[in-house]
């Protein structure tokens, strides 16, 4: 008895962690991990930023291609370079909250979270970007109270389906291919303009690689959507 009571503790705190860090689990809320529809569409999602290197580049390549995508801003960076944020807004992409620290929320109380996602909301709102309805948790690692907070703020939450690890900066070339490579239909893809704890960390291997990503990618038959408000 006391055995079973002791592998039912250990399951369930098994799929506790689990929940917490399979970033695309259920068991925490629903997350939005692709694009619905059948359509052969992708979205090129940018965690992080602004960052006042990569971020411009970037909208300028999206620009000159006319192709729309999302940025996670994150809200201190938002307070040092708010003209960033309002310019990916005016230029058609899509802008979401990645909260205010970028503090990983797994073992945070609802309170930290809920501060933390409203400090994110009002950074984007002071940078003169829309209310963000959609919303990305440091690193996915959710608890089981993240979801439902962002869903309370009026923010639903995103996932990925495919990361490609570009902060660990492996070479332009080697980020197109990998996303280039893994892109499926409705594909979320997972890149970034910015570092998470370094204001001005270096993201340009990303921006370099995205009129590649762009060009191979329309040449699969791909066409890129940004993430729809809630
Ligand atoms: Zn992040």
């Amino acid at each position: 008895m006391i055995g079973a009571i002791a592998s039912a503790a250990v399951v369930s705190a098994g799929a506790l962690v689990w929940g917490a860090l399979e970033r695309n689990s259920p068991l925490f809320g629903r997350v939005q991990r692709r694009l619905d529809g059948d359509e052969n569409l992708v979205a090129l999602t940018f965690d992080d930023g602004p960052n006042p290197d990569a971020t411009p580049a970037i909208l300028d390549a999206l620009g000159a291609e006319g192709v729309a995508a999302t940025f996670f801003i994150l809200g201190r960076h938002a307070d040092r370079w708010p003209a960033l944020v309002e310019r990916a807004a005016r230029e058609g992409h899509a802008i979401g909250n990645h909260g205010y620290h970028h503090r990983k929320l797994l073992w945070r109380s609802p309170r930290y979270v809920r501060e933390d996602i409203s400090l994110g909301t009002a950074a984007i709102a002071r940078a003169g970007a829309p209310r963000p309805t959609i919303f990305r948790a440091p690193h996915g690692q959710r608890n089981p109270w993240v979801t439902p907070i962002a869903h309370s703020e009026g923010q639903r939450t995103i996932g990925w389906s495919l990361g490609v690890w570009d902060t660990a900066l492996p070479g332009a070339d080697v980020i197109a291919n990998r996303v280039v490579r893994g892109t499926r239909r409705g594909s979320i893809v997972l890149l970034h303009d910015g570092d998470g704890y370094d204001p001005a960390g270096d993201r340009m291997q990303t921006a370099q690689a995205l009129p590649t990503i762009i060009r191979r990618l329309r040449d699969r038959g791909f066409s890129f959507a940004a993430l729809q408000p809630s």
